[in-house]
């Protein structure tokens, strides 16, 4: 059926970015997009909000079809005792151990295959994102590219599971991953795409300063002493004990406020409870907040003297773009895709211990015309190189490759 647009609600386009990467890279795309008109292209993933990937598809999908190819965006449906596999089958995919049982397997299977029952794919393209969904492949006769965009960190995956996994990723035509460094070893052919953010969203949208002061006293958030934030789903991988930690280090040296914000995604079952732990934490100068709340989310990254992501997996992190998009100094763990949105000592810092991440804090809040500095040129980092533009180019090529 014809979509209609009316002036009141219409797509985000490409030429909205011309203010930040010039009318020629616009043209480009465009230029790109206009070969790939005809094309029906679909993604399918396990979340509608809560965390990176679905932050991701929401931007991406509506900019795709402001370009005018029709994108569209599935999400898997499961009960909690599928998402809690799948979490362990995710933190397995990053380092953990997992028994991955018969019992497990068959779960994982039939809700997979329960859902490819409900699920018509006769796209001309495509993309399953993470393992959730990825045996949707085994249930389709396969007429067009499926692709699998795989977003953890896949340095060192179990080997049990990543054998068990690879079978269904070798049906695909190709696999997308952040880095070279997760590449594996499998026939498929491998392609690299670091994700991005939209600038427009209501994460990243400009704010005044009122709009700022109103989003933080609405939270009861005090604005007194410097701000040191870190935004992430509660997940043992984005060490949010290792941000406190280091705070009541730092804060011996230099006077400040931690507010420490989440949101729990529907996939993510372990989330309340390291929420629950962390939350014991909370006293005098350490906030713990668990909301959804993407303007809050955009107004401490705007205040924050500092921002944190010390995580110790991160495939990549979209908080760190976020926060060096608007100029604010991010100290990130030293690790997966962080490592190649800062440059230590250039554009943030790069930390690998709760010592060390207290030692930067302390050194960022004691000097404002290094966060000026630093600041501008994280800004300027993820406007040559992590605007949703240059995702959508990215996949344009790709796509563009499959198309005879
Ligand atoms: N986010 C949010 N509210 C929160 C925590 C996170 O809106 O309380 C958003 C955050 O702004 C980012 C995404 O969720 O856009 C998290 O992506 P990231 O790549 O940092 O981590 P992931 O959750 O995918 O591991």
């Amino acid at each position: 059926m014809e979509r209609n647009e009316t002036e009141e609600f219409s797509l985000p386009r490409v030429e909205d970015y011309e203010q930040y990467i010039g009318r020629e890279a616009v043209a480009r795309i465009l230029g790109k997009a206009s070969k790939l008109r005809d094309l029906h292209v679909i993604n399918v993933n396990s979340t509608y909000y809560g965390g990176g990937v679905a932050e991701l598809l929401s931007s991406l999908t509506l900019l795709m079809n402001g370009a005018g190819i029709r994108t569209g965006w599935r999400v898997l449906q499961g009960r909690p005792d599928f998402f809690n596999i799948t979490k362990r089958m995710h933190n397995a995919l990053q380092g953990d151990q997992i028994n991955f049982n018969e019992l497990k397997r068959d779960i994982y299977e039939d809700v997979v295959f329960e859902n490819a029952a409900r699920m018509h794919l006769d796209h001309d393209i495509v993309i399953i994102h993470d393992p959730q969904p990825l045996p949707l492949i085994r249930h389709f006769r396969k007429k067009a590219p499926w692709v699998w965009r795989c977003h953890v960190d896949l340095t060192h995956p179990d080997p049990d599971l990543w054998e068990y996994l690879r079978e269904f990723v070798e049906d695909y035509d190709a696999v997308v991953l952040s880095l070279p460094e997760y590449a594996q070893n499998i026939t498929t052919p491998q392609r690299f795409i670091m994700p991005a953010i939209n600038p427009f969203s209501s994460t990243n949208k400009e704010l005044t300063e009122e709009e700022i002061d109103e989003r933080l006293s609405h939270y009861g958030i005090p604005t007194d002493l410097p701000l040191v934030v870190q935004i992430s789903r509660f997940d043992k991988w984005k060490d949010p004990q290792g941000v406190i930690d280091a705070f009541r280090i730092a804060r011996k040296e230099v006077d400040a406020t931690l507010v420490l914000v989440g949101n729990i995604a529907t996939d993510d079952p372990e989330g309340q409870e390291i929420f629950s732990d962390i939350v014991k934490c909370a006293e005098d100068r350490i906030i713990v907040l668990s909301v959804q709340d993407s303007a809050l989310v955009n107004a401490l990254q705007r205040r924050a003297a500092v921002v944190l992501q010390k995580s110790l997996r991160e495939g990549f992190g979209l908080t760190v773009a976020e926060a060096m998009w608007k100029g604010t100094v991010v100290i990130g763990g030293d690790v997966g895709g962080i490592k190649k949105q800062i440059e230590d000592g250039v554009n943030g810092f790069l930390v690998d211990s709760v010592e060390d991440a207290a030692q930067k804090m302390v050194c960022v809040l004691r000097d404002p015309a290094l966060r000026e500095s630093m600041g501008h040129a994280a800004r300027e980092t993820v406007r040559s190189r992590f605007l949703m533009t240059r995702l959508m180019e990215d996949w344009l090529d790709l796509i563009a490759s499959f198309v005879p």
